[in-house]
């Protein structure tokens, strides 16, 4: 019975067990060996973790920022992703040299590993929008600007990433979590310890391959790092929350398209236009959604498909001819402190026309004017 085992699992402090895969990571010499755990995960750890889940192949691996248990099996490599990973593959082999030029496949170990380089690219991408490094997150509280609670964005733990393979063990370890068995993916808060989860099942046709599996896991994470970010006390602002998902996901992939469900999130299985053509279409037509009618706005779900693209048009702009001004507001949008020194999300709109003023000298409808202008001037 192991789904009822891994409930079991997830929801007591820790129990005695073994790993399946005691063979461990080929490709690891000792010294990396406990990159793959054991480690802490969810409310107990990974070798409880996989224990209580047999008919799954769990394998976890450490990185700087993240811990990430995969029940993933190996990933086949035909001509098209050889070229599109060349330079993947290059970076891999100067870690692992044993790998060959042109490898037929990357075995489940070998993917984990790439998965935890290309979401630690990520990391660093999203440090940089918010123009910030490690340094400034310490354990350390009282001095300084308020920057949250822990080294990891302001949370304490590191960002958890869990990946299955069938939809079951992803019910459990949603409704462990949460009370509710979610069908898709699904990003959390946890508050004890704090840290940010993201529970993916990979399952549908596409996210069973990396190429789209990847954008989906980035846009996923963008959220979740930027609630992280000066730590989860209240949801930042959905328009540029879901902007910079979408801006972040197209870095990976121009198609990819993650589509928020009305509980957790999902990716659409088709692939969209090219979202800068339908900008410029956007940004003609008088009847067009304006940032000021976006900030209105209070769930991911209740956004148009014309308004998601507004919100990605508005993050591209911003990022590309704003980015110190960007970054000044996003601390701003997550660091409010009341006045006795708490986090609060009281008044984001007007939060945010403070921030806007103070940043750019601008209202909501100057800023909305000034991104019409950039995407008139022919801006992709
Ligand atoms: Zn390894
Ligand atoms: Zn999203």
């Amino acid at each position: 019975m192991p789904t009822v085992l891994l409930a079991a699992a997830l929801l007591s402090a820790a129990a005695p067990a073994q790993a399946r895969n005691d063979e461990g990571c080929p490709w690891c010499g000792r010294e990396a060996a406990a990159d793959h755990g054991p480690m802490p995960l969810l409310a107990s750890d990974s070798a409880a973790f996989a224990a209580a889940d047999p008919g799954s192949d769990w394998r976890f691996l450490e990185t700087e920022h993240f811990r990430i248990a995969s029940a993933l099996g190996p990933s086949r490599l035909g001509a098209g992703d050889l070229e599109r990973l060349g330079p993947d593959l290059e970076r891999l082999r100067q870690r692992f040299p044993e790998l060959p030029k042109r490898p037929r496949r990357l075995d489940p170990w070998l993917r984990l590993h790439w998965y935890g380089m290309r979401l630690e690219d990520f990391y660093r991408r999203f440090q940089d929008l918010l123009a910030v490094t490690d340094a400034d997150f310490s354990e350390r509280r009282g001095d300084g600007p308020f920057m949250g609670d822990g080294r990891y964005l302001g949370e304490r733990e590191k960002f958890e990433v869990i990946l299955h393979e069938d939809r079951g063990s992803h019910f459990l370890v949603t409704e462990a979590a949460t009370g509710v068995r979610v069908t898709d993916s699904m990003r959390w808060h946890s508050r004890a310890p704090h840290k940010m989860v993201l529970s993916v099942p990979a399952v549908d046709s596409d996210l069973r391959r990396d190429r789209w599996l990847l954008p989906h896991l980035v846009h996923n994470l963008s959220h979740n790092l930027l609630a992280a970010y000066k730590h989860f006390s209240y949801d930042p602002p959905v328009w540029i929350d879901e902007g910079l998902a979408h801006a972040m996901e197209r870095e990976i992939e121009p198609e990819s398209w993650t589509r928020e469900g009305e509980e957790g999130t999902y990716r659409e299985r088709g692939r969209s236009r090219p979202w800068a053509e339908e900008a410029r279409r956007l940004a003609r037509r008088p009847d067009r959604p304006t940032l000021a009618a976006l900030m209105r706005r209070h769930t991911i779900g209740e956004l148009s498909p014309d308004e998601h693209v507004l919100c990605w048009s508005l993050a591209r702009f911003l990022i590309e001819e704003q980015p110190a001004g960007l970054a000044a507001f996003l601390g701003g949008v997550k660091g409010q402190l009341d006045e006795r020194g708490y986090p609060s999300g009281k008044d984001l709109p007007g939060l945010q026309r403070r921030l806007m003023r103070e940043i750019w000298d601008w209202s909501p409808n100057d800023l909305d004017a000034a991104w019409q202008a950039w995407v008139a001037g022919g801006a992709d």
